[in-house]
């Protein structure tokens, strides 16, 4: 068997002991002669696996009481409706961040429902900077937010395809503002230590960090419980999901158990404070490497880039599907950069090792000495 380097954005590589531990208990999970994909979501035995996965996720993420974890369904896309239709209760209007794809697509959504309100974004190029490659000046956003009814603030703490990533710029003034915050953590859930408590819902679709698509992570703050519409669909209320304990209808179980395995994989490293250091040991080698180079280049300001998701470009543009042919010859996969900025994209999230991504930097520099 010979695996490769996958540096997919999502779905994304998995630990390889999570892999071989499933495909052990594939056929027959211990002793019972049943796949966890064959069992009853009310069974003891996946009763038993899906307790452990939300106590070890919440262990984690350090998510406390006032706190409530929900396994959903519908991908962080359709947490785009799920969010207005459970918050806008007695609500007109919300705030937006716009920093890229995944935000402006958060932000079109929400018009269906009420007022989109975007109150900074970078859509605009600023200085140097191009459109969509920076974390835009938040300093004002108290004042632009409160006194103003809004149900929420949303952003996306992580760009996946931009490669822009805040550096807890809204957690440190969410307790200043009179909404709660509602961040998109997709693409970097597990891979920092945060301040749950500041948040009023983080969500994240799974298949970047936490297991196989088709399970969304939802924590949501317990007294936002109440502020869902009427049209809300009962399978996507977040008061009624939480009341079944997620079960109100079957869940995506074997998305769950894979996600679980993950969860003690990470526990058994180190938890997320191990996830990163790791994260940043891992980006600043690829960074370093980029910027020491006259050949690579990332469009991102240094203290805005992305420790999951690393975009960059070659000098010579023509040599795109020359070095991703290369690379995949190397064993070095999925490194083509999302179509709607080009170039290369390099994704190391947790389950990346650090060797995989020292042999994207020594392919990337012996690359450069032969065409360069
Ligand atoms: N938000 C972010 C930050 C993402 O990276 C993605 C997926 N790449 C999404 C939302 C959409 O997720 P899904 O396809 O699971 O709906």
């Amino acid at each position: 068997m010979s695996r490769v380097w996958n540096f997919s954005a999502g779905p994304a590589a998995l630990p390889e002991v999570v892999l071989q531990r499933a495909a052990q208990e594939m056929l027959d999970w211990r002793g019972k002669g049943l796949s966890v994909m064959e069992m009853s979501h009310r069974s003891p035995e996946y009763t038993e696996i899906f307790e452990k996965t939300r106590s070890d996720f919440k262990t984690l993420m350090q998510v406390p009481d006032t706190h409530e974890v929900l396994f959903m369904q519908g991908g962080a896309v359709g947490m785009n409706a799920i969010v207005p239709m459970n918050l806008l209760q007695g609500f007109e209007q919300a705030a937006f961040v716009n920093t890229g794809a995944w935000s402006k697509k958060t932000t079109k959504e929400f018009g269906k429902y009420a007022l989109a309100r975007v109150l900074a974004d970078n859509s605009a190029p600023h200085g140097e900077l191009a459109a969509s490659t920076y974390v835009p000046d938040c300093t004002n956003l108290v004042e632009r937010v409160n006194g103003q009814g809004m149900a929420y603030l949303h952003y996306c703490d992580n760009e996946t395809i931009g490669g822009v990533e805040f550096n807890g710029q809204i957690e440190a003034l969410s307790t200043q503002l009179d909404c709660p915050v509602v961040a998109d953590m997709s693409s970097n859930i597990l891979s920092k230590t945060l301040d749950v408590s500041r948040y009023g819902v983080i969500y994240g679709g799974a298949q970047k960090n936490i297991g196989p698509a088709g399970v969304t992570l939802v924590i949501v703050r317990k007294d936002l419980l109440n502020r869902a519409l009427p049209i809300c669909p009962s399978a996507f209320e977040f008061a009624t999901v939480a009341e079944h304990g997620s079960m109100y209808n079957t869940p995506p179980t074997y998305s769950i158990y894979i996600a679980g395995l993950v969860f003690e994989w990470l526990l058994a490293q180190g938890g997320v404070q191990w996830a990163q250091a790791q994260a940043e040991q891992k980006a600043g080698l690829l960074y370093q490497t980029i910027d020491a180079s006259g050949f690579y280049k990332c469009p991102v300001p240094k203290p805005d880039r992305s420790k999951m998701n690393v975009p960059f470009t070659l000098a010579d543009e023509s040599l795109n599907s020359e070095f991703l042919k290369r690379a995949a010859q190397a064993g070095l996969v999925q490194l083509k950069g999302h179509k709607s900025v080009g170039g290369m994209r390099a994704s190391i999230y947790n389950a990346m090792p650090l060797a995989g991504v020292k042999a994207l930097v020594e392919f990337m520099q012996a690359f450069e000495k032969d065409v360069a």
